[in-house]
């Protein structure tokens, strides 16, 4: 018998803390920026961190941030490769407030 509490309070126990985990996932999720992951794929994905920062994603956020003001600072970036199609790709996605990220080449 005491098998057979246990298997019950264990799985309540189990689906308690599952349902708390799907409420938090749906109601807490932060939604990221949807540009990050585009620029991050115009960026040569060598994460050789020569730009300053950690990788290519955190370039790309500092791009939208407003934290990278000069596309150069990606060191094998090539301005026709890469650098023109962000730009682009920029003025086609503006901000929220329909302005354009400025940030030079
Ligand atoms: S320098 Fe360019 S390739 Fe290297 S991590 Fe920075 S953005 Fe990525």
């Amino acid at each position: 018998m005491w098998f057979l509490w246990t298997v019950i309070i264990i799985g309540v126990v189990a689906l308690i803390f599952g349902l708390g985990l799907g409420f938090a996932n749906k109601y807490f999720e932060v939604k990221e920026d949807e540009r990050i992951a585009d620029i991050e794929k115009l960026l040569p994905g060598y994460n050789c961190g020569a730009c300053g920062m950690a990788g290519c994603k955190a370039f790309a956020e500092g791009v939208i941030s407003g934290q990278i003001d000069q596309l150069s600072r990606c060191k094998p970036g090539k301005k026709d490769k890469n650098f023109e199609p962000i730009l682009e790709y920029l003025k086609n996605h503006p901000n929220e407030d329909g302005s354009v990220q400025e940030i030079k080449l």
